[in-house]
């Protein structure tokens, strides 16, 4: 088979491509070697921001940029991606308040900005936003960037190319791939074996693998590299009440999130730790687990221990090495790689869950020479899958969606309407009542959501159910667990994987 572009790896970076190739009449294959977001694209702190904190290392492209997609994302998948405000405090021997009110008057004004509120100076003492802090803490300032579920995204970016056409293929290595002038032959491996595919060029958007695949399966020398740095979140009970979140400076200079998760949860990250093994799965360590609850602790009037967290992970930054000393100034923004000598193969380094949709823009203009008869820029203002929500915004849709469904109530009628948006009918059918969903799983899990998530979303495992399309796993006991991989493995024996891609490899 024989494609225009193929491109590896299924996170954010890679999906985001093929949807933008896709969408401009290009013939397109993904291929995957785990499930989709399996590798850094859901183990992000999960913002849709600016990045405050880039402003001090004069990131001043970046930050623009970021802060022009929050606008844009809000508006592409408002089910997905929210409005979060956070909550600044001031200390004393720590950045100086002029400093911090310089920075959020260039993040309030470095972009367009119509549905996100300005910052604001704010009384920390006797109000809900210092009610959890220690009394240290008299004032603060406001502002607002948004969340995003990660994973989530990412499979809304695949479902989006393969509407337009891309094949995207899960549990699906490159292997290695051999240059004509013309054209790649690219070998992928899969369950089921080896094949060739052809394709005219190459985006090689492996993340963390970058470049192991430039050297080991395109065989490039680049003079470019990725520096891998490993940032770890926890997730406690929940550490205080309300929807805000709080971005807690620390004495390394560094700063920390804590954020509302899950309803009843906080997240609380994230390290930036040199890493030098070679890519692959990593997990928090003990030093990274005491230096999030010291932060905590130094911040938050009630103590957290080791006891109150309920889950961790960890994943790896794949920066664009500049050269920077030390891990957490190497630059954030992104760098493409793309050599021509022959098909081209461009390879990208570092980028953001935020940026995604504007690296996918460049790097098609970086290939434009290789595609003339590709059409032009198209996704800023298109809407997501699921994200074609009437102006009133999520919470009418939800009213609307949980009168038309009255029998879910509130609680999975929420759950649903946020990880599906207006997909949530295709998921529900003509159910009228829970017995129509079929057997229930526990925490609102249902039949129905099982089979669509193997049907529509690639789904091939409990794991990738439960802790990637949705974050079930937290709720769930093992028992339940296990039932949901079994009734997954039954789904694929009955069905097999809906995503009829591999049969035209
Ligand atoms: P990945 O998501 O790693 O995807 C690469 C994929 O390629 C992987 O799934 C891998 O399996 C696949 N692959 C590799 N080799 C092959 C092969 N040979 N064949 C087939 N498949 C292959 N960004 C934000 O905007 N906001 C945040 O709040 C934020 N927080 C972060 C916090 C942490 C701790 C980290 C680590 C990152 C954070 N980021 C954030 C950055 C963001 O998560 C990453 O930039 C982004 O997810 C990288 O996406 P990617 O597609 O390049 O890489």
């Amino acid at each position: 088979m024989a494609y225009d572009l193929l491109v590896i790896g299924g996170g954010v970076n890679g999906c985001a491509i093929a949807r933008d190739a896709a969408g401009r009449g290009l013939s397109v294959l993904l291929v995957e070697m785990g499930d989709l977001a399996s590798a850094t694209s859901s183990a992000s702190t999960k913002l849709i921001h600016g990045g405050l904190r880039y402003l001090e290392q004069l990131e001043f492209r970046l930050v623009r940029e970021a802060l022009e997609e929050r606008e844009t994302m809000l508006a592409a998948a408002p089910h997905l991606v929210r409005p979060l405000k956070f909550v600044l405090p001031h200390e004393r021997g720590l950045r100086p308040a002029a400093l911090i009110r310089l920075g959020l008057f260039l993040y309030d004004h470095l972009a367009r900005r119509t549905r996100l509120e300005g910052s604001h100076k704010v009384a920390l003492e006797g109000t809900p936003f210092g009610a959890p802090l220690k009394g240290a803490y008299k004032t603060g300032f406001t502002y607002a960037d948004c969340w995003v579920d990660d994973a989530r995204l990412v499979v809304v970016y695949a479902l989006a190319a393969r509407e337009l056409g891309a094949e995207i293929c899960v549990r699906t290595r490159l292997v290695e791939a051999r240059r004509l002038p013309d054209r790649w032959i690219a070998r992928c491996e899969d369950e089921a074996g080896a094949r060739e595919v052809e394709a005219r060029a190459i985006a090689n958007a492996a993340g963390p693998y970058v470049s192991q695949t430039l050297h080991d399966a395109l065989r490039i020398t680049s003079k470019k590299h990725a520096r891998l740095v490993k940032g770890s979140h926890i997730v406690t009970r929940r550490l205080y009440e309300g929807e805000h979140a709080y971005i807690l400076q620390n004495p390394d200079k560094r700063v920390i999130f804590a954020i509302p998760y899950e309803q009843e949860l906080t997240l609380v990250g994230t390290t930036d730790v040199p890493f030098d093994g070679a890519p692959g799965p990593v997990e928090i360590s003990a030093e990274e687990v005491a230096y999030l609850l010291a932060a905590i602790n130094r911040c938050f009037a009630q103590s957290v221990a080791e006891a109150d967290i309920v889950w961790s992970f960890s994943g790896l930054r794949p920066l664009f090495d500049d050269g920077a000393v030390q891990a957490s100034v190497t630059t954030r923004d992104y760098a493409f790689d793309l050599d021509r000598a022959g098909a081209p193969a461009l390879s990208i380094f570092g980028g953001k869950l935020t940026t995604a949709r504007r690296l996918a823009e460049h790097a098609l203009d970086e290939l434009a020479s290789a595609f003339p008869q590709a059409g032009p820029a198209w996704t800023q203002g298109a809407t997501l899958p699921g994200g074609d929500i009437p102006d009133d915004g999520f919470e009418a849709f939800l009213t609307q969606f949980q009168r038309e469904r009255p029998f879910l109530g509130e609680r999975l009628a929420r759950r649903l309407a946020r990880a599906y948006g207006t997909r949530a009918e295709k998921l529900l059918g003509e159910a009228t009542t829970m017995a129509a969903l079929g057997r229930g799983f526990g925490c609102g899990l249902t039949q129905a959501e099982l089979d669509y998530l193997v049907r529509e979303e690639w789904v091939r495992s409990g794991e990738d159910a439960l802790w990637r399309r949705s974050k079930l796993g937290l709720m769930l006991d093992e028992r339940r667990r296990a039932e949901v991989n079994e009734e997954i493995d039954s789904l694929l024996r009955r069905h097999g994987p809906q995503d009829a891609a591999r049969d035209d490899l």
